[in-house]
């Protein structure tokens, strides 16, 4: 994936711009994001929040409180309401992208699985280490991305 790379939401109206490469990028086939995307799995990019720029239209962000007492904030799109970065209140610097909403990153794909116990039985695993529920080590995921083998080029 080249940077900067740009955003959109469905209606387009709210848009963004991505300046660095994503931290992580896995799959998630927890019951949380197959309700939350509305497919078989969530898509879990986390980037650096001051790699996301040129934000523009009507955004508004929304804060909700899970079961665990934790604040997860929401940054969707007023009009058409696509949900496009989620993070956790108290983590400011990390965001969670919509990987759904970038452009051109058809090329990029995610490295690792979490939460294979849910996991369709149709799905198709994403290449690296699946683990069935949530890792022991909450930066499992950041440094199976950074170890990740690359195309030679
Ligand atoms: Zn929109
Ligand atoms: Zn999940």
């Amino acid at each position: 994936m080249s940077v900067p790379v740009r955003g959109a939401c469905r209606c387009e109206r709210s848009r963004f711009r991505l300046t660095q490469e994503p931290i992580a990028f896995y799959l998630c086939h927890c019951t949380q994001c197959q309700a939350e995307s509305g497919s078989a799995f969530g898509q879990s990019m986390y980037v650096r929040t001051d790699a996301i720029d040129e934000i523009e239209g009507p955004i508004a962000e929304h804060v909700i409180e899970d079961e665990d007492g934790r604040s997860a904030v929401l940054g969707y799109c007023k009009r058409c309401l696509t949900v496009l970065w989620a993070g956790r209140v108290e983590v400011e610097a990390v965001r969670g992208l919509n990987a759904g909403c970038l452009e051109g990153t058809a090329g990029l794909t995610p490295y690792g699985n979490m939460w294979t116990q849910s996991a369709r039985p149709w799905v198709a695993f994403a290449p690296g280490p699946r683990f069935e529920a949530s890792p022991d080590d909450p930066l499992a995921m950041i440094h199976a991305w950074q170890g990740r083998p690359r195309d030679p080029s």
